[in-house]
């Protein structure tokens, strides 16, 4: 891929973040306000998933950082596991991606593997 189309798709998707983050801010300080008097465990459980939800945005903004410092470099578009180039319909699913779909597959797999209750 085309750096300067890559670079685009970053600079969309760190736009999108940044509103994301933005709008979870505006809405926890909405129910900050509204609810002071009832419901206020259910709202505590609704601001635990909240939190949740900003965490995960605030760390695909990090990687998406992280992405477009990297374009900086010539290898922008090698895999940093195995130096595969890294094909477009893989930046087109992640752009941020530092991984060809093998090694980010054998990642998701590792990492998945972890969220296995072990008996
Ligand atoms: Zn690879």
């Amino acid at each position: 891929m085309e750096r300067g189309e890559l670079k685009a798709m970053l600079i969309a998707k760190q736009k999108e973040l940044t509103i994301g983050i933005d709008e979870l801010h505006a809405d926890a300080f909405k129910r900050h306000n509204a609810t002071k008097t009832n419901q206020q465990n259910n709202e505590k459980k609704k601001e635990a998933a909240f939190n949740t939800l900003e965490e995960a945005a605030i760390l695909e903004l990090h990687h998406v950082n992280q992405a477009l410092g990297r374009l900086e470099s010539d290898n922008f578009n090698q895999c940093s596991e195995c130096s595969n180039l890294i094909t477009d319909s893989q930046f087109t699913a992640i752009p941020y991606t530092k991984y060809c779909s093998r090694c980010a597959n054998k990642h998701f797999f590792r990492s998945t593997l972890h969220l296995v209750p072990t008996r």
